[in-house]
Protein backbone atom coordinates (compact mmCIF):
# COMPACT_ATOMS: atom_id res chain seq x y z
CA UNK A 1 0.00 0.00 0.00
CA UNK A 2 1.17 3.30 -1.36
CA UNK A 3 1.87 6.24 1.28
CA UNK A 4 -0.42 9.18 0.37
CA UNK A 5 1.68 12.62 0.87
CA UNK A 6 0.01 14.35 2.63
CA UNK A 7 -0.61 18.00 2.44
CA UNK A 8 0.70 20.23 5.24
CA UNK A 9 -0.69 23.97 5.39
CA UNK A 10 1.45 26.41 5.04
CA UNK A 11 1.16 28.51 8.01
CA UNK A 12 -0.55 32.02 6.78
CA UNK A 13 1.63 34.47 8.53
CA UNK A 14 1.99 38.12 7.61
CA UNK A 15 3.53 41.10 9.48
CA UNK A 16 1.64 43.90 9.99
CA UNK A 17 2.12 47.35 9.93
CA UNK A 18 0.25 48.51 13.40
CA UNK A 19 -0.44 51.78 14.62
CA UNK A 20 -0.36 53.02 17.87
CA UNK A 21 -3.53 54.39 18.37
CA UNK A 22 -2.32 57.04 21.19
CA UNK A 23 0.65 58.41 19.63
CA UNK A 24 0.23 57.20 16.16
CA UNK A 25 3.84 55.74 16.10
CA UNK A 26 3.90 52.84 13.27
CA UNK A 27 5.39 49.00 14.22
CA UNK A 28 5.60 46.04 12.12
CA UNK A 29 3.88 43.23 14.04
CA UNK A 30 4.11 39.44 13.05
CA UNK A 31 0.66 38.53 12.44
CA UNK A 32 1.44 35.20 14.83
CA UNK A 33 3.69 36.87 17.62
CA UNK A 34 3.82 35.04 20.65
CA UNK A 35 5.11 38.12 22.41
CA UNK A 36 3.31 41.30 23.71
CA UNK A 37 4.35 44.01 22.02
CA UNK A 38 4.30 47.61 23.08
CA UNK A 39 4.68 51.01 21.69
CA UNK A 40 8.56 51.35 20.96
CA UNK A 41 7.46 55.16 21.21
CA UNK A 42 5.16 55.52 24.27
CA UNK A 43 4.77 51.80 25.66
CA UNK A 44 1.45 51.30 24.82
CA UNK A 45 -0.02 47.35 24.31
CA UNK A 46 -0.31 47.39 20.42
CA UNK A 47 -0.52 43.41 19.90
CA UNK A 48 -0.92 41.01 22.30
CA UNK A 49 -0.39 36.95 21.75
CA UNK A 50 -3.62 34.92 22.54
CA UNK A 51 -3.50 31.07 21.21
CA UNK A 52 -1.68 30.87 17.98
CA UNK A 53 -2.99 34.15 16.76
CA UNK A 54 -1.99 37.53 18.11
CA UNK A 55 -4.43 40.11 19.02
CA UNK A 56 -3.71 43.10 17.50
CA UNK A 57 -4.45 45.83 20.01
CA UNK A 58 -3.80 49.16 18.06
CA UNK A 59 -4.84 50.28 14.23
CA UNK A 60 -3.75 47.49 11.37
CA UNK A 61 -2.20 50.30 8.94
CA UNK A 62 -0.96 47.78 6.06
CA UNK A 63 0.26 43.90 5.54
CA UNK A 64 3.82 43.83 4.43
CA UNK A 65 3.91 40.86 2.44
CA UNK A 66 7.38 38.57 2.78
ZN1 LIG B 1 2.46 54.90 20.99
Amino acid sequence: MKREKVMVPKPRSSFLSVQCEKCGEKTVVFSHTTMDINCKSCGEPIAQKSGSNASILGKVVGTLDQ
